[in-house]
């Protein structure tokens, strides 16, 4: 379980998140949604590790995240901008981490594990493919691979479908909820699509300017919109 308490980060001047403050449960997928500039991203790096709170707490389970390295934490991370590398196999591509990861694994295991990823993520018979010979929608796919390759306690993924088009999101939103049932990973996926979110997540939590201003089921949320912004915000999907 993850848990964010009254968290505030400031950029300079500027507050981009204010006072949030989140339950994440085991298991759970929780979605992000807001508009451009909500907070939705920092909210994420700060979960990560890769950005510090400059108010609240986030706990992983009954410790403090300060407390725990980043490479600890235990997080997979899959953004919008995959990060493969174009010049590697996919197999490569999926294998990159556990090769750099601190549990050492032998070739044999590091093969049979890309195997078994690939089968996950139903891409059996690409891994000798070079990632830059694939589409976009199977590199998303061979990203999330690459996450889920060190057994993460936690999913985050950043607009993973952003740059994708209508049909491909879609399949992909299908597909990332079987994963997801699967493999019951905790998953916070941050998205400004209102229909992605809703369609995906368990509980859907909105942002505007740095604040949560509702959160719930998606049916909850659609039922019971609890402000104007909500309910245009929801309403801009239809
Ligand atoms: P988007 O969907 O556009 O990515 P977001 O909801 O994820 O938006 P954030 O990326 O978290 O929003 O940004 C929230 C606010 O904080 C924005 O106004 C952004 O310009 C500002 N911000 C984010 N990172 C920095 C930074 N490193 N320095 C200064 N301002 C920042």
């Amino acid at each position: 379980k993850i848990r964010l308490e009254n968290v505030v980060k400031t950029f300079e001047t500027f507050r981009a998140v204010k006072d949030v403050s989140l339950d994440i449960e085991s298991g759970e997928l929780v979605a992000l949604l807001g508009p451009s500039g909500s907070g939705k991203t920092t909210i994420l790096r700060m979960v990560a590790g890769l950005e510090y709170s400059d108010g609240g707490h986030i706990y992983f389970g009954d410790q403090d995240a300060t407390d725990i390295p980043v490479r600890d934490r235990g997080v997979g991370f899959v953004f919008q901008h995959y990060a493969l590398f174009p010049h590697m196999t996919v197999a490569d591509n999926i294998a990159f981490g556990m090769k750099v990861s601190k549990v050492k694994r032998d070739k044999a295991a590091i093969d049979a594990r890309v195997t078994d990823l690939l089968r996950l993520v139903r891409l059996e018979g690409l891994g000798d493919r070079f990632a830059a010979q694939i589409s976009g929608g199977q590199r998303q796919r061979v990203a999330l691979a690459r996450a889920l390759a060190v057994d993460p306690k936690v999913l985050l993924l950043d607009e993973p479908f952003g740059a994708l088009d209508a049909n491909v999101r879609r399949d992909l939103r299908r597909w990332l909820r079987e994963i997801h049932s699967e493999l019951g990973i905790t998953t916070l996926f941050v998205t400004h699509d209102q229909e992605e979110a809703l369609d995906l997540a368990d509980r859907v939590v909105i942002l505007k300017d740095g604040r949560i201003v509702q959160q719930g089921t998606p049916q909850e949320v659609c039922r019971d919109p609890q402000s104007a912004f909500v309910m245009k915000f929801l309403g801009d999907a239809n």
